[in-house]
């Protein structure tokens, strides 16, 4: 027994001696909520120790690290990432689909991971390898196990499609080509998919309740309320939510009413949809970003030529959104455009009426409390010390949170 003690005592020194204490001084703190001049900030191993204004924080033993004329801020979250998909003016989506090697897919991936962190994302909420089975997993394990830097990731796999709905699609009917995810229908053998995806590594389950369906062009409905309130019971019973690609006015009300908790994209809502949303309690992901790039891919001269309609009736759906209360998260399906460009979805944000404020906090506190993420987001004793400073301050000009200086994840510092 004494021998034991003895033991733990040994393990316990050196934990704590390995451990580095560092006080950060910048100009300002943006605590995930609120903005605080002259706040300082105190690090102990992983951990945040202490925040307040610099007299009541001690620098005992602390390593300090001077970052004048910097805002520091919980490191961001991304809401909506897919690290195994690379930009479509790269190569377009069916092709990454179907030509590239999982093993070229993954090496791809811990380089965005990699850019993904140096950006100031410590988190992503990554949804869907798109035909790369499960390797978000072991991505997720090599980032873990400090094999690789990159951000923490919440994975949803393979996620979840009605049969027929998904891509890559105009071929032939009289083969098959492999899916971007795996297609599911009916009772048992959505249970069974949902089941599979969380033994598999699973953190949350992602749906398509509408595509571009069959031959036509225009996205509807797949799944029925019914299995949809069968994939979020099976998902809820393991702790699980489920999240819900969603473009349709229908699609994402049988999202809502089915007990998702975010909607992706939602370009289609509608006044009487966003109330409903407010009303659930569900939560909306808009992905400006991505409509942004893709139009742009298909040869809109952004600053040259005025927006394409499909873009105008996005700013006016978001703002249907805000009018309307409705929660939301920030996520720009990074994947569609560089990674490591993730701020691009804030600067959009702004851009298409939020105040700024609103964004980083979105990109904080509201992400973790959205992803149940309750050991991150905000700059409190006790959380993760991820933490990131920016040069100038981003709560008066966004693009600031571009200039990044120093990027602390759980303690360990990746960029100073
Ligand atoms: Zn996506």
């Amino acid at each position: 027994m004494r021998y034991l003690i003895a033991l733990w005592a040994v393990f316990w020194v050196s934990t704590v001696m390995a451990q580095t204490t560092y006080l950060l001084k910048p100009d300002r703190v943006f605590d995930g909520e609120a903005v605080h001049e002259g706040w300082v900030v105190r690090v102990k191993g992983e951990r945040i120790e202490a925040a307040g204004p610099a007299t009541s924080v001690s620098g005992n033993g602390a390593e300090v690290i001077d970052l004048k004329g910097t805002t520091l801020l919980p490191g961001l979250i991304e809401g909506h990432s897919h690290l195994l998909l690379h930009p479509y003016n790269e190569t377009p989506w069916d092709d990454q689909v179907l030509k590239e090697a999982r093993s070229l897919r993954v090496a791809r991936a811990t380089v965005h991971a990699k850019k993904t962190l140096m950006a100031g994302f410590t988190t992503v909420r990554d949804l869907g390898t798109e035909g790369a089975e499960y390797d978000d997993v072991g991505l997720k394990q090599a980032i873990n196990q400090g094999i690789i830097p990159g951000p923490r990731m919440i994975v949803v796999t393979k996620a979840l499609i009605a049969t027929g709905s998904y891509a890559p699609k105009g071929f032939s009917p009289d083969i098959n080509v492999p899916q971007g995810a795996e297609e599911a229908d009916g009772h048992d053998a959505l249970i069974r998919a949902v089941r599979t995806q969380i033994g598999k590594g699973a953190d949350a389950i992602k749906i398509y309740a509408d595509y571009r369906w069959g031959l036509m062009a225009e996205a509807r409905p797949t799944f029925s309320i019914d299995e949809i309130r069968l994939i979020v019971e099976t998902a809820r019973s393991s702790g699980r939510g489920v999240v819900a690609h969603a473009g349709t006015a229908e699609g994402m009300r049988r999202a809502i009413l089915g007990g998702c908790e975010t909607i992706e994209h939602g370009d289609a809502g509608t006044p009487d949809v966003f109330a409903l949303m407010k009303q659930h309690g569900t939560v909306l992901c808009p992905t400006l970003a991505a409509g942004d790039a893709v139009s742009q891919y298909r040869g809109w001269k952004k600053g040259q030529e005025p927006e394409p309609e499909r873009l105008r009736q996005k700013r006016v759906t978001f703002k249907q959104a805000l009018d309307a209360g409705v929660t939301i998260c920030a996520g720009g399906d990074v994947g569609v455009f560089s990674h490591g460009d993730n701020a691009r979805e804030l600067e959009m944000m702004v851009d298409y009426g939020m105040k700024p404020l609103d964004v980083l906090r979105s990109a904080t506190s509201v992400n973790a409390d959205v992803f149940h993420l309750n050991d991150r987001g905000r700059i409190r004793p006790g959380l993760l010390a991820d933490l990131v400073a920016v040069e100038g301050n981003p709560v008066r000009e966004i693009a600031d949170i571009r200039r990044i200086r120093l990027v602390l994840k759980g303690g360990i510092l990746y960029r100073q």
